[in-house]
């Protein structure tokens, strides 16, 4: 007998065949013709299968009648065709019942719970239809990035998570130490000494695997890192985690075209792959979750993003006469109001904000002819806001250390980063995609909490 799971088991392919099925009780009733219907769900997608338990099962009075949801079980038997809604069911030869969960104290009973409450049992919120979907759902989107790089010649390299550079040069990093913070050695300024520590100098957790996928790609060409990364700011937003995957490639003789047009493709690629392979699970968040999200992937794959520069969107934004907390001028940092102006009422769409000025910008970015603006790109999208931020890095040297200066910044302490501009200097670029921003967008889950197995924010670490 082999194992099939339910996937699999409710296919109308495999009708006739005997096979073992394993998973969790969603619920069970009895039926007046002496046997119980048993829905099972193993994860291997949304819907259950239902089993069919005879009473002449051997263990029919004894377990069979006592399943209640959450109980784990096998169950072997022959799939046949349903006359129900589903095609499929199956018909217990054997039931095997592996772990009882009490109905008195099993939180995941029929009733339904709160997201915000969901996020104490974190534990037990993947047996759930919407976590198991968003689980799902954001595996199938790891496999398109994959995918996306694989296919067209991007290496795949892993880039340190404990770094002793601050890419983003803007603090709101985490320690990393091994020394006693109520005993740690001292230097002559009174402060700590971190010489002594485990790495000889303060390091840190990654806010970003940029700059090292610089280092090669101004080797190998394209290539790409995805992993987590850590931001020690303390906002507590439906769209910020302390924790987060991000991806990021970066290319050696490219221009910000040529990003903005890599950045299209690969989230048109991703809602593509999504729309087709999770679409039990899409229908799903339409249905619960957010009604709009079919209509809007499967419109955004069609139609081609919007672009503008930071100027232009300025513009559009004080033209606008919306009453904004934040007040729009040339050289401010567009909050998430305006974002969602931009891609909810003006575009209706996502939008490619590129240009920005020099002031809001890191030092790695390459500066336009005007001196004013540089080349980053944002890549905006409706209720998520930004999704991708990235730019064309600047590959002249003495401009690339008048702008760390002008930050603060001593281009000494970036000597290798320096270094890939001495020698065999080229134009590149890329840029990051956060995935969690990316799952919401997808599924249309509010909050961020909701899409990643495990959140950490600012009070909250448990499990
Ligand atoms: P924001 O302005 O929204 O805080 P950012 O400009 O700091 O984001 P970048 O440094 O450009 O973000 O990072 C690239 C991408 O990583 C963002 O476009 C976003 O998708 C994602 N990202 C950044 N910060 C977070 C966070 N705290 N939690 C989850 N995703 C994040
Ligand atoms: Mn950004």
């Amino acid at each position: 007998m082999s194992k099939m799971t339910v996937l699999a088991a409710r296919q109308p392919a495999a009708i006739g065949s005997q096979v073992l099925i394993q998973g969790w009780v969603r619920t069970r009733r009895d039926s007046k013709g002496g046997f119980s219907f048993i829905e099972i769900n193993d994860g291997s997608c949304m819907a259950n299968l239902q089993i069919i338990a005879d009473a002449d099962l051997e263990n029919y009075e004894s377990e069979i009648t006592r399943l209640t949801a959450g109980c784990s079980i096998s169950v072997s038997g022959e799939i046949k065709e349903s006359g129900g809604k589903q095609a499929t069911e199956i018909l217990a030869a054997k039931v095997e019942i592996h772990g009882w969960a009490d109905p008195d104290e099993y939180p995941l009973q029929k009733k339904r719970h709160s997201f915000e409450k969901l996020r104490e049992w974190a534990h037990l919120r993947p047996r759930t239809n919407t976590f198991g979907a968003v689980a799902r759902v954001r595996n199938r989107i790891c496999k398109s990035i994959h995918d996306f790089y694989q296919d067209r010649g991007f290496l795949y390299v892993h880039t340190p998570i404990i770094t002793a550079s601050d890419c983003e040069g803007a603090g709101e990093m985490f320690r990393v130490s091994t020394l006693d913070p109520a005993n740690a050695p001292r230097n002559d300024e009174g402060g700590i000494d971190y010489t002594q520590d485990f790495f000889d100098r303060p390091s840190f957790l990654t806010v970003s695997g940029q700059l090292e996928a610089e280092i090669y790609a101004t080797a190998l060409g394209n290539v790409y890192t995805f992993g987590p990364t850590f931001r020690a700011e303390n906002s507590n937003t439906s769209r910020h985690l302390a924790e987060f995957w991000m991806v990021e490639p970066e290319m050696a003789f490219c221009d910000l075209d040529g990003n903005m047009d890599l950045a299209e493709a690969f989230l048109k690629q991703i809602f593509s792959d999504v729309l087709e392979d999770c679409a039990e699970d899409m229908a799903f968040f339409n249905q619960h979750i957010d009604d709009t999200v079919l209509e809007t992937l499967q419109g955004i794959v069609k139609s081609e993003f919007t672009r503008l520069s930071y100027s232009e969107a300025v513009d559009i934004l004080i033209a606008s006469e919306q009453k904004f907390d934040h007040q729009v001028e040339w050289g401010c940092d567009l909050q998430s109001e305006h974002e969602r102006y931009l891609t909810e009422q003006h575009f209706s769409g996502p939008v490619i904000l590129y240009d920005y000025p020099c002031t809001i910008k890191p030092f790695y970015m390459r500066v336009n002819d005007d001196g004013k603006t540089v080349r980053a790109m944002d890549v905006l999208v409706p209720k998520v806001g930004e999704i991708i931020g990235g730019s064309q890095r600047e590959e002249r040297l003495d401009v690339l250390e008048d702008r760390m200066r002008q930050q603060d910044l001593d281009p000494a302490e970036y000597w290798w980063y320096t270094d890939l501009r001495k020698y065999g200097t080229v134009p590149h670029a890329g840029f990051g995609l956060g995935l969690e921003r990316t799952v919401q967008f997808v599924t249309g889950m509010q909050n961020i909490r909701d899409v990643i197995p495990f959140p950490r924010t600012p009070g909250s670490a448990e499990f």
